[in-house]
């Protein structure tokens, strides 16, 4: 049976936006891979907002985080670690490319050289990555994935098996998956592994290093899928990329 690798952007992509695919490809009995491209170091702007004061209505207490960059880079891979170990994934690979340098030729072209080794060694795979260009929200690691897997495609003759996730999608409240090539709906056991996952990056227990940085940085894509104000999102949105 062919395998199939899941490529992670950021440690949280793996369960918001193809938690369900890894769990069906799991459940059908396939050799399941997922690769962590970037080791999810915050910009100097993101570091500055966690360590303001603000209280958080998230946790309902004021934080006064004073987390180096270090700091919060584990916490990522823990909460990361743990939400992949929740899916059942045996092969766990974590590349961990400085997320601050996503948009430069080097961190696309370690993603295309990643892709391409798994080919060569699990001739046929399906390639799970996580969609840049045509997602509701542009981001730099995830258009790097993007470019990455076109710069595959190519050098493949476009003989790779590529989809294309979509995170943001959740954000759109109408028209979810409008102009997407396939929309799935998970399976009740697939919904509850998703769960699991996800509320590994919920987690805030600061003795334990665990920060809820998955919940604090995009607490509204958490909401919307998990149902906190209405109606919990069991799909996932895909795109092929020939
Ligand atoms: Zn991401
Ligand atoms: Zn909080």
């Amino acid at each position: 049976m062919v395998a199939t690798v899941f490529y992670s952007p950021h440690q949280d992509d793996e369960a918001l936006g193809m938690a369900g695919a890894i769990r069906e490809a799991v459940e059908t009995g396939r050799e399941v891979y997922l690769v962590l491209i970037s080791n999810g170091s915050p910009s100097a702007a993101l570091l500055d907002r966690y360590n303001s004061t603000f209280f958080c209505a998230l946790c309902n207490q004021q934080h006064s985080f004073r987390y180096s960059a270090q700091q919060l880079v584990e916490a990522r891979l823990m909460e990361f670690r743990a939400s992949s170990a929740a899916l059942g994934i045996r092969h766990v690979e974590e590349m961990l490319l400085d997320e601050r340098q996503a948009g430069e030729e080097g961190f696309i072209w370690s993603i295309k050289n990643k892709i391409l080794e798994y080919e060569s060694a699990l001739p046929g795979a399906s390639h799970r990555l996580v969609s840049g260009r045509k997602d509701f929200v542009l981001n730099p690691a995830h258009l790097a994935s993007t470019t990455a897997a076109e710069q595959a495609q190519k050098e493949a003759s476009g003989k790779l098996d590529l989809q294309m996730y979509r995170i943001y999608e959740y954000r759109k409240r109408f028209r979810q998956g409008n102009g997407c090539a396939k929309i799935t709906t998970l399976t009740n056991q697939q919904w509850d592994y998703k769960r699991i996952a996800l509320n590994q990056y919920l987690r805030f227990k600061p003795e334990e290093g665990r920060l809820a940085f998955g919940l604090h940085s995009v607490p509204d894509l958490f909401g919307l899928i998990l149902g906190w104000k209405g109606k919990e999102n069991r799909r996932e949105f895909l795109d092929f990329l020939r």
